[in-house]
């Protein structure tokens, strides 16, 4: 990565994860010398404003990269799977926020808190992990660091903004239908989120898990260099507009001291406890929403398994579960600079 300011293409600026890119890239004051906002051709030729500046959002086609530092993509996996390698050949380092290579073995799989080294051997394309797999990460880390995992279950409660910018206004959008007593009927989302939720729209495997509950398998085995952890996730969809939540079952190989546990996440990095029992207050997604850190709360002893501990955790995952993770593996990109502090 070069000293100077970047020449910075955002791949999906017009999405929610391109969106709060954008916003990131100005509140962490990252060196940038020019921004292309690149989208699909519906929205290319539309402006965008950007840092009190008026930017012409162009098409991805052949020749778009030269010249291109840095990619921040997220415009899902095919697009990327199309665009990044071209990218990275026209000498660009793409950070890539879909799941189109996380599980390739010549592409790192980062979060900067958890496995930062990874980042160092990139060859052009580093892969932002899934958002559930992100938050969850941050909390069993800072655990596996003093007593080794041997399982984890997990189920999370996934907001619309999960699908991206268009299932969020479709929820808010059924919630008028269904406050007005229409019947709501889904077109973004398999079916309407206003007052339900569902199990997770993800592709299902043979197996009988969906491909986001996998995710959450192998890529938090990769990312925390745990290829034999043991991890079985059900993930649903809940009518929450923004921030997913987390209730997580952490085996241990012996019994882990509750304090002992409270402490290590009260000071991890990225990680915020919002935990009082005697009021009953513990992490809500309105606590994370637009905020970096992952809250956890309601540590507790397993009842039913001496080894095991209960916790809950939200995080904003547009930010944290996508946006903010890209844009600090970029900024531990610039650490590495020659001579160089970001
Ligand atoms: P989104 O709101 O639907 O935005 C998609 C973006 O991709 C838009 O900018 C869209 O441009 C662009 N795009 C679509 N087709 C394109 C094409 N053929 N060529 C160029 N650009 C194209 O989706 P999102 O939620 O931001 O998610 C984007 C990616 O990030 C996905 O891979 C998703 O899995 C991943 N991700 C999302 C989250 C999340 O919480 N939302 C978290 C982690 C990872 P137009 O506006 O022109 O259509």
């Amino acid at each position: 990565m070069p000293r100077r300011p970047l020449r910075v293409a955002i791949l999906g600026a017009t999405g929610a994860v391109g969106q709060e890119l954008l916003q990131l890239l100005e509140e962490r004051a990252f060196p940038v010398a020019e921004l292309l906002p690149l989208a699909s051709p519906r929205s290319a030729g539309q402006s965008l404003r950007w840092q009190e500046r008026s930017l012409t959002i162009q098409p991805v086609e052949e020749g778009v990269f030269e010249g291109v530092d840095l990619v921040l993509a997220s415009a899902g996996g095919s697009v990327s799977r199309r665009w990044a390698p071209l990218a990275a050949a026209a000498g660009a380092v793409v950070i890539d926020n879909s799941s189109a290579f996380r599980l390739h073995p010549a592409v790192p799989l980062v979060v900067p808190e958890v496995n930062p080294e990874s980042a160092r051997g990139h060859r052009g394309i580093i892969a932002n992990p899934n958002c559930t797999t992100i938050l969850l990460t941050l909390a069993l880390a800072p655990l596996q660091a003093r007593r080794r995992i041997e399982r984890v279950v997990v189920s999370t409660y996934q907001s619309a903004s999960g699908a991206g910018a268009r299932a969020m206004e479709e929820l808010r959008d059924l919630s008028r239908t269904v406050l007005d007593g229409g019947e709501p009927v889904s077109t973004v989302l398999p079916h309407s989120l206003a007052f339900n939720l569902f199990l997770h729209n993800s592709p299902l495997q043979p197996n009988g898990y969906c491909e986001e509950e996998l995710k959450m398998l192998h890529e938090t085995r990769k990312i925390m260099g745990l290829p034999e952890l043991r991890l079985s996730a059900t993930c649903v969809r809940v009518p929450v507009l923004r921030a997913h939540s987390e209730a997580v079952n952490i085996r241990f190989e012996e019994p882990f001291p509750v304090d002992e546990a409270r402490a290590l996440l009260a000071r991890a990095p990225g990680v915020e406890l919002i935990e009082n029992f005697e009021t009953n207050r513990f992490p809500m997604p309105t606590d994370v929403t637009g905020r970096d850190p992952v809250a956890v709360g309601r540590i507790r002893q397993d009842l039913s398994d001496p080894n095991a501990l209960e916790l809950w955790l939200c995080g904003d995952q547009i930010r944290k579960g996508a946006a903010l993770n890209a844009v600090q593996i970029a900024e531990l990109l610039l650490q590495d600079r020659p001579g160089g502090e970001a």
